[in-house]
């Protein structure tokens, strides 16, 4: 139902921020922003087309070819850097609370990304001066060495589930490199995006260095794939916008890093530690309620072991408390919002539908705690095949499917049917399968006896469908960068001209 004129017009309104200024979108349109604990909208943000994409991405390109960040050197962009990291750990706790109100996430899972966060530009604030080239040894007359340069404009696309740290897993390296990028984030958690971008300003970065465009993604995004000025874009968001990003950027050949969604096996050995392990689901598949591109939502258990361990994940997951993500207790939130809502109760009804058995939940919560939020009970399947939909499909909630396995090469052999591979976690107490699982499970990353675990130093990024580059680590500046080489002549004479060699 529409928000009446009035209530709307009592709404904070969030405007965009192009070339160091906050603006109003060049239509005066705005759009609403929910709470997904109330299910009601709460601000409203500057919805930005074409016209705004292009507005901010010649800024960046002005700021990138001229003035004053083309002519700082590597240490001072550090410094730039590691400020604006100091700036984000002193708002931590207010940025991560307009998260929450955005995305209903958890405010003590916000909060705590919020306070790692500076650690992601302090990290790369220490890279930006680390970007070396090479002398190459040349068989010609000729001096040879090797630049690494920064690409130009970027545009970074952002989801929903974590926007200040997917913002900084691609900020950070951008800028270290000596690029000038756009962000865009999602139209459902643009607030905290618009609030942060005040501490890019506060740092003391150049106007038109950072922008930030809001709005749709067909309308605000679509223009900035398109922009023919944008040399690079940055995406992380599902499956079917990234493989349609990958294809819009072919056409002016635009580099790429796409980090999209996943479908991770959670393998449990009889051999594991028991606690461990149904915690190790649980973070897996209930905490953020689910909405994490790792989440290890195919659980899949050794036979000898398959039933007790399902009977005490049910205990402990049927405890977790359900409510307000705001108060620091609550263990799952909400879902952000109603399209995601809706799909994951569509999933229940899916897997139902294919025969799976439900063990917890499988449809909305309907507690009172849980208001007129869009909230869903963490659900289990049982029974459920690897060829049925509910085990191939990312359904980006709190729902896991559970899936029985003999051997460990059944177990590999379920974990990789899949056509994603972000990635896997797997839980033994033998040191020899440890070693041989995660080598042969085909995903990105692989955890072997904790689940989630992430951190700036190491890098990111999917197998197979899920993804295309590498995010944190020394290999995610290499994303930003194109390399340069440089011949000096030692020759005393031009050989003949006509002769190349
Ligand atoms: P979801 O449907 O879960 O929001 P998406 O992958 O579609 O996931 O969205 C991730 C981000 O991609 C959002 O910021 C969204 O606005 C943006 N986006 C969606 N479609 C496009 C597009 N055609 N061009 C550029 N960005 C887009």
């Amino acid at each position: 139902m529409a928000t009446p004129m009035k209530a709307r017009d009592t709404f904070p309104k969030l405007k965009m921020y192009i070339d160091g200024e906050f603006v109003d979108s060049a239509s005066g349109d705005w759009f609403e922003s929910f709470d997904p604990y109330t299910a009601k909208p709460w601000c409203l943000i500057a919805r930005g087309n074409a016209e705004d994409a292009d507005r901010a991405v010649k800024a960046a390109d002005r700021a990138f070819t001229s003035g004053p960040w083309p002519a700082l050197n590597a240490s001072q962009r550090g410094a730039l850097l590691r400020r604006l990291g100091d700036l984000v750990a002193e708002n931590a706790e207010r940025l991560g609370e307009l998260e929450v109100k955005d995305n209903g996430k958890l405010l003590s899972e916000m909060a705590a990304q919020l306070r790692y966060a500076p650690s992601f530009y302090h990290y790369f604030a220490g890279l930006a001066d680390k970007i070396e080239g090479a002398v190459i040894p040349n068989d010609k007359a000729a001096f040879t060495y090797t630049l690494h340069e920064p690409l130009g404009v970027c545009a970074a696309i952002i989801p929903w589930n974590s926007p200040l740290l997917l913002t900084a897993w691609k900020l950070a390296p951008a800028l270290a490199a000596g690029n000038t990028v756009v962000v865009k984030p999602s139209e459902y958690t643009s607030a905290s995006t618009l609030e942060f971008v005040k501490l890019i300003e506060q740092a003391g970065f150049p106007k038109g260095v950072v922008n930030v465009v809001t709005g749709f993604g067909p309308e605000a995004g679509q223009p900035l794939i398109e922009h023919p000025l944008v040399r690079k874009v940055a995406f992380t968001g599902s499956d079917r916008t990234g493989a349609h990003i990958y294809s819009e950027a072919a056409r002016d050949i635009k580099r790429v890093s796409l980090e999209l969604g996943g479908k991770s096996p959670n393998i449990v050995f009889a051999d594991a530690n028991m606690d461990n392990a149904v915690k190790g689901a649980v973070s897996g598949i209930f905490a953020a309620t689910g909405q994490t591109c790792v989440a290890g939502s195919r659980l899949l258990v050794q036979r000898s072991v398959h039933d007790e361990f399902v009977e005490r994940l049910v205990d402990f997951a049927r405890t977790a408390r359900m409510g307000n993500p705001m108060e620091l207790d609550t263990q799952v939130g909400p879902v952000t919002n109603l399209p995601q809502y809706k799909k994951v109760l569509g999933y229940i009804d899916v897997a139902k539908g294919e025969g799976a058995q439900t063990v917890l939940g499988g449809g909305k919560a309907q507690r009172p705690e849980c208001g007129d939020g869009w909230f869903v009970e963490p659900t289990i399947f049982t029974g459920v095949r690897n060829d049925m939909r509910i085990a191939q499909e990312e359904v980006f909630g709190p729902v896991l499917s559970v899936i029985p396995f003999t051997d460990d090469d059944e177990a590999v052999a379920i974990g990789n049917d899949v056509v994603f591979g972000l990635a896997a976690g797997v839980w033994t107490e033998n040191i020899r399968r440890a070693f041989t699982m995660a080598r042969r499970l085909q995903a990105g990353t692989v955890w072997v006896n904790t689940y989630r675990a992430l951190s700036y130093t190491t890098p990111f990024g999917g197998y197979k469908r899920s993804g295309l580059g590498r995010e944190l680590g020394q290999e995610a500046i290499r994303e930003y960068l194109q390399t340069k080489s440089v011949w000096i002549s030692t020759a005393e004479e031009v050989a003949n001209p006509f002769v190349v060699g």
